[in-house]
């Protein structure tokens, strides 16, 4: 873990012996379990740590990640973002979700298994969630990773997030033609993109970016669409 351990470094992120331990397990879980269940091309431990522990923990660079308690990780998948981010941010409340109940029960397990107490992860899709009242604006960040086009996500993710929140998509270089399919979805669903921040590390290559949306007011009630229709037809 002496990748992670200097790319934390890099990041002004102070983690114990304990936490290095946890994300130790979590990462040979994961892997043992990818024997059974497809959850990661990445088998290489130390690719691991960079595509999926440092690429996660990158949102903690945030200031409105740093300043926020409760955060939601839609189609979480093995726990990407949130799980590596849960573990080094304790004193935060963390909801993973992810429509493959096969996965959520993995992730369970882990959770379980790893002692980690401030994680849970739920069965659901975002479309279905985000319409109950009990997730429906009520967090400060919402995370994405690897999920779908912006459109298609922004209508996934912003309803989740309360008015002044920020909803973080984790995205791969050249969003460009991305942003510009985003404009009426972000203005329907009350989102502004505050800043992208680069993944930029020591010795890291990663060409991974996280686009920073601010929810500037709430979501018109009939966002989003029922569960299929946002992929199927993305608000252009
Ligand atoms: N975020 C993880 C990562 O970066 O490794 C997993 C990415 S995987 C490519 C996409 C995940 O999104 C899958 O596990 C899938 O089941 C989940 N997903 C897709 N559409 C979803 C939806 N509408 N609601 C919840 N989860 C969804």
């Amino acid at each position: 873990m002496e990748i992670l351990k200097q790319a934390m470094t890099d990041m002004g992120i102070k983690i114990d012996r304990q936490q290095i331990e946890t994300l130790t397990a979590y990462r040979d879980r994961v892997l043992l379990w990818n024997e059974k269940v497809n959850l990661t091309a990445i088998k290489d431990p130390a690719e691991f740590e960079i595509k999926h522990f440092v690429d996660s923990l990158f949102a903690c660079t945030f200031p409105g990640f740093q300043k926020s308690y409760k955060i939601i990780d839609i189609g979480t998948g093995a726990g990407f973002p949130g799980l590596p981010l849960a573990i080094c941010f304790p004193e935060k409340q963390f909801v993973l979700v992810d429509s493959l109940n096969k996965r959520i029960r993995i992730l369970q397990e882990v959770i379980e298994n790893l002692n980690i107490r401030n994680a849970v992860a739920i069965h659901g899709r975002a479309e279905d969630l985000a319409a109950d009242r009990i997730h429906r604006e009520q967090y400060d960040v919402c995370l994405s990773r690897a999920v779908a086009l912006l459109p298609v996500l922004s209508e996934y993710c912003l309803p989740f997030v309360r008015a002044g929140g920020f909803f973080g998509a984790y995205k791969s270089e050249g969003t460009e033609e991305e942003l510009a399919a985003s404009v009426r979805a972000l203005r329907i669903l009350r989102g502004k993109v505050e800043t992208t921040m680069k993944v930029s590390l020591t010795g890291i290559n990663l060409n991974h970016q996280i686009i920073w949306i601010r929810k500037t007011g709430n979501t018109p009630a009939n966002y989003p669409r029922k569960a299929g229709i946002p992929t199927k037809e993305p608000i252009k």
